[in-house]
Parts: C-alpha cells; structure tokens; sequence
C-alpha cells in the first residue's frame, strides 16, 4: 500500500464500508482525497471512532454544508494581491508554492483551494511575481511557506525558492508550515532538511498535529532529524471533536510535543469550511480545554487558543480570561489555575510588613 486516493480503495483496506462508496464517490468528487500508509497504518479498524481515520477517512457528512460555512473562511482571496501571495498583517506574508498536500485532511480550511486538480504549483512565471511582490515591499519581515504542504516538493525546487528568498535583506525569518513529518516520515530526508535552511536566517517548521497518535515513532524521527539539524520546531493544531477535545487527550498531546522538541504554538478554532460541521466545537468548550490544560500542564505544553475571523481578519486569541477589573475599577480580580480569585494589588491587610516577615524595616526617607 502507498496512498489510498478513491472511495474504493479505502473500501479495499477496511476503512469505509462497501455500501457507503457510491456516496463517499460525491465526497471525492467535491474534495480531494489521499491517505498516505505511515497515517493509514495508525488506525484502528476495529474502533469506529478512532480519532486518525475521522480526521483523514472521507465521510458523507460532508456533504452536508450550512449556511454560515464559506468557501474562503478565512479570506485569502480579500489579501492576495498577486498569484500565490496572501498579505494580510504587515510584516508578514503566506507563499503558497503548491496545491498538493500529502494527506488531505477532512476538516481542511483551504480544501476548496487544494487539491490535484486545483491549480498546482506555482508557474516560474507566477513565482517570479510573487518573489517580486515580496522584494518590493521592505516592511516584510517573514514569509510562511503553505499550501498545499510546501514539503512536498522536490529537494531541488525547495532549495530554489529558498535561495531566492535568502538574497532579499529585509526577509530575515522563512516559517514552513507542514504536515509531513507525520503524513509521510519517509519525505523528511537529511536532504530535504539540508534545503529547508538558508545561511544567515532562521528557517522555523510549524509541524500540525492534532492527535497524539499521529506522534508515531517514524513520525518522531522525522521531527528529531530537522530539530538535530538546528531548525526550531513549533505546532499548530486544530480543534476537533471527537479527536482531541478532551483534557486528557489535548494534555496527552501537548507533552509528547514539548518532549519532541516541539513548542505548542496555536491551538486554531475549526474554521467554517465546507461540509466540516460534525467536526468543530464550540467556542466556550474550546476555552474550557483551555483551563484544563493550565490547571494539569506545564506552560511549555500552552498553545494560544486562536480563532482566524471570516471575512480576512486575521487571527485573535480566544482562550479564556483569568484578569478582570473590580466593580470599583481600583484593582484587578485574577483566577489562579485551580479557579480561585485573587486580588492584585492584594489587599493592604493581607500585605506582609517587613517586621512581620523579622526583618529590620528599611529605614525612612
Ligand atoms: S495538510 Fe493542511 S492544507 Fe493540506 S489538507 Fe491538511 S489542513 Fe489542508
């Protein structure tokens, strides 16, 4: 087995049942669909939750679209001011190389942009706008490379384009954002890591992951192989009910990041793509996860819980909040992680003097 890619063949490997395939053919034929062996490998047929074949395993659901789900949810299309930019905070910009990703994801925010009969990658006719776009704008401080999944690329076409973007001065940090190191370990070759790094600027790899079963032991190595290399690793995960929204799993997840030398980055809400209702929670028990985490996890194991608004407006966190002003507007009222309030500055009553604590007072002015 490689990557299964139609309804039928994850009918043949035990993944969806016969009967369901000519409605999961619709599936296919609206959204792109790959399930490469290292992820297939990790599901259990047996459970009919398992939390890795109901982020990758197509399902009839979604077809189902609600009103409020947008094609763009999160506005690319309002920021691209050329082919294959999106420019939406100022010191920064997305470089979508590809539309081709290595698994596709059932709750993908960008699944009606992706896929192999979207527009692929990047004409060098295109890329050469868009690397002008970036030379011509000096206040662009990052680029994140996205899709699509940048690593799937070939070593030689990475490496261009990271070239090219080490001769622009005022670009001083690339970000990759990927799926691979868990999709496919195998693509995350001493030589792949070779063409993420450029002289003189930090490359940093933003890997998602949103289970922590997806964490295999190839998927580990893959992640040892760019963090022994220098490259500082961040995560970004999603969301998802019935996959990680529970305390116990999201905690489970967050350490065995932090133990592979990944930082939790975001924690993103589900955006409202198309036909990924049955995936997404609400707000407040994303902010309750939240508390959890705080209250059971080291800070390193803390993601900012974020929500990308519709419409193009960007990312804001959405995590909950433990600060809030007195009725008297005179001081603050903060929870600590085990819910209990406190007042800052505390109250002068509550204030050890230094006598109290048998130390000689400092003297007067
Ligand atoms: S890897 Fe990223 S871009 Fe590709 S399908 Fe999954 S979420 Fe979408």
């Amino acid at each position: 087995m490689t990557t299964l890619r139609t309804s039928a063949q994850f009918s043949e490997h035990g993944l969806v049942p016969p009967e369901q395939q000519p409605v999961l053919d619709g599936v296919a034929a609206r959204y792109a669909l790959a399930l490469p062996e290292a992820l297939a490998a990790l599901i259990d047929r047996a459970d009919p939750h398992d939390p890795i074949a109901r982020q990758f395993v197509p399902d009839q659901t979604e077809l189902v679209h609600r009103p409020e789900e947008l094609n763009d949810p999160i506005g690319d299309n309002a920021h691209s001011p050329v082919e294959g930019i999106v420019h939406r905070y100022p010191d920064r910009v997305l470089l979508k190389l590809t539309a081709i990703c290595a698994v596709y994801c059932r709750f993908c925010f960008r699944r009606e942009m992706i896929g192999p009969d979207k527009a692929n990658a990047l004409s060098s006719k295109a890329l050469a706008r868009a690397l002008d776009y970036i030379r011509s704008h000096p206040e662009i401080w990052e680029v994140i490379l996205t899709g699509g999944d940048p690593l799937v690329l070939s070593a030689r076409r990475l490496r261009s384009v990271m070239n090219a973007l080490a001769k622009i001065d005022h670009v001083k940090v690339v970000r990759i954002h990927t799926r691979v190191p868990v999709a496919d370990p195998a693509r995350i070759t001493p030589e792949l890591v070779r063409a993420m790094q450029i002289k003189g600027k930090p490359t940093y790899v933003a890997v998602h992951v949103n289970h922590p079963r997806e964490l295999s032991g190839r998927a580990r190595a893959a992640c040892a192989r760019m963090a022994d290399s220098g490259i500082p690793l961040l995560a970004q995960t999603v969301l998802l009910a019935n996959v990680n929204d529970t305390p116990e799993v999201m905690a489970e997840l967050m350490r065995a990041l932090v133990e592979c030398r990944i930082k939790p980055y975001y924690l993103h809400h589900g955006d409202l793509a198309p036909g990924t209702s049955h995936l997404r929670t609400k707000i407040a028990a994303g902010q309750q996860l939240m508390r959890d985490l705080r209250g059971r996890s080291s800070g390193l194991c803390q993601p900012t819980y974020v929500l990308d608004i519709p419409g193009g407006h960007g990312k804001s966190p959405i995590g909950p909040n433990y600060i809030e002003h007195s009725s008297s507007n005179a001081h603050f009222k903060v929870e600590d992680f085990n819910g209990q309030r406190h007042q800052y500055p505390p109250p002068l009553s509550n204030v050890e003097s230094p006598e109290d604590r048998g130390r000689p007072p400092l003297p007067r002015a």
